[in-house]
């Protein structure tokens, strides 16, 4: 039987040689906190009545290295996505591009001009950061960027109808996912919520009567995001609900979504309603996510009329919502890729996007080749995000035809730099599309090591 006085003390712990390092390594009062541990945790065996064997000095010390190495693993890491979604919320949306990485670093490294007006000598205004550039980029008479796109629509309805009516169609009351849903973002905001038309079908009679019966603050269009209506459906144009919204001197407020800048189409998806073609068609307030299709940091841009901006930027929700600085350096490198019209050469999402399918297959190619195993099939990557549902991008897959494919995910994803890929037809299919071609090595060498 072990006695509990065969256990080490921590002084004498301490002393060695190793417990030394490790103190230089964890700092001494993290290391004392991992050692008691170890010690308490074999003082429980031992007094359990187990049978055990007391562990030597470095062996009780490597198991304490074990504990502090756990601890401080960072929990947000890197990871490759091969599942070919482009904008994967669950992995962090939109990789960003050299040069806003370049910007936000810039400006997380040093002090800035964030709220200091250089020409004046005093106060600024943060604001004004991002707002030029997507004046310029948008033709919107002003902007603001916030937190991210759930809390400016949060921002934009508690500035513009707290206690008021806001007007909506059935058919967009959508739960976009993570617990946004419509209507409890409208009563959190405080707006009464008045729902026309029906699940379907919605005409702009419907608006029409609504505006002629409701004293209402504003109308609110939503995107659909991840969920289409199909079959015996209509919704009206923008630009129809937009007339009868201001015949009745009212606002139309449009959450966009996902926001695209450049057409979707041009590369053989469906059509995205752009920023550009919302403000077109008359709404006077417009909201978008930053991370989206925009390619750029997590963030909610409004644009829209001057006046309504300003009551939208006087509220003291914008505060508490509030873009800081790597995000409006970071979304204003991201814009600068749009008006330079360079996007889809620099924007990782568009490139991802507009990538040549032929490309991807070589790529593919290369894989199984290095691999000598497996094989290359035709398959299709999606855009993601809330934006396209059910459209796709011709792509080209590498096939792993593993005998317990659950298996071998679980096992990609606890490598070191876990590897998220997917299981179609029993297979486990790779997407070159959404793997950074500097990062083919690193997936071959992993695979290689998994393989039989
Ligand atoms: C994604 C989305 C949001 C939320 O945007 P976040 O930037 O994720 O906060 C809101 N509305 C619609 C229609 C969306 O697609």
């Amino acid at each position: 039987m072990n006695d509990l006085q065969n256990i080490p003390a921590v002084d004498s712990l301490l002393k060695t040689g190793t417990a030394q390092n490790l103190s230089a390594l964890y700092g001494r009062e993290l290391l004392l906190q991992a050692l008691r541990g170890t010690l308490e945790n074999l003082r429980a065996a031992v007094q359990s009545g187990k049978d055990i064997s007391i562990p030597n000095t470095e062996k009780i010390l490597a198991d304490t290295e074990r504990t502090l190495q756990h601890w401080l693993e960072p929990t947000l890491k890197p990871v490759i996505n091969a599942t070919g979604i482009i904008l994967h919320t669950n992995l962090g949306r939109a990789p960003l591009s050299a040069e806003t990485l370049q910007a936000m670093q810039a400006a997380a490294a040093a002090y800035s001009n964030l709220e200091f007006d250089l020409a004046a000598g005093k106060r600024g205004k943060r604001s004004v950061h991002a707002e030029e550039l997507l004046q310029r980029l948008t033709g919107a008479e002003s902007a603001l960027v916030v937190n991210n796109n759930a809390a400016a629509v949060m921002l934009v309805l508690s500035a513009l109808a707290r206690g008021k009516r806001v007007i909506i169609a059935h058919s967009q009351l959508v739960e976009i996912g993570g617990g946004f849903r419509v209507p409890d973002v409208m009563r959190q905001s405080g707006a009464k919520l008045v729902a026309v038309g029906t699940t379907n079908r919605v005409h702009t009679a419907d608006y029409e009567r609504a505006l002629q019966e409701e004293s209402a603050a504003l109308v609110l269009t939503a995107h659909h995001s991840n969920f289409k209506i199909i079959g015996f459906t209509t919704e009206p144009e923008l630009s129809e609900i937009a007339a009868v919204t201001h015949s009745a001197g009212l606002p139309l407020v449009n959450d966009l979504g996902s926001g695209a800048l450049l057409d979707t189409a041009v590369f053989g998806l469906k059509h995205e309603p752009t920023v550009q073609e919302a403000l077109a068609a008359g709404a006077d307030v417009i909201c978008f996510s930053g991370d989206k299709l925009l390619g750029g940091p997590q963030a909610g841009i409004i644009i829209g009329r001057a006046d309504l901006l300003d009551k939208i930027k006087r509220h003291p929700l914008a505060r508490a919502v509030r873009a800081d600085k790597l995000c409006l350096a970071g979304i204003s490198a991201t814009l600068i890729h749009y008006l330079k019209g360079e996007a889809t050469a620099k924007v990782p999402v568009w490139k991802m996007i507009s990538i040549d399918s032929a490309a991807i297959r070589q790529r593919a190619e290369s894989w199984r080749q290095n691999l000598n195993y497996g094989e290359v099939i035709a398959g299709k990557s999606m855009v993601g995000g809330g934006s396209l549902p059910e459209e796709s991008l011709p792509t080209w897959l590498l096939a792993l035809p593993v005998k317990k494919a659950n298996q071998f995910l679980s096992k990609l994803r606890s490598l070191p730099q876990p590897i998220i890929a997917r299981i179609e037809d029993e297979q486990v299919v790779f997407d070159p599309r959404t793997v950074f071609p500097a990062q083919d090595p690193l997936v071959i060498q992993s695979l290689r090591k998994l393989l039989p």
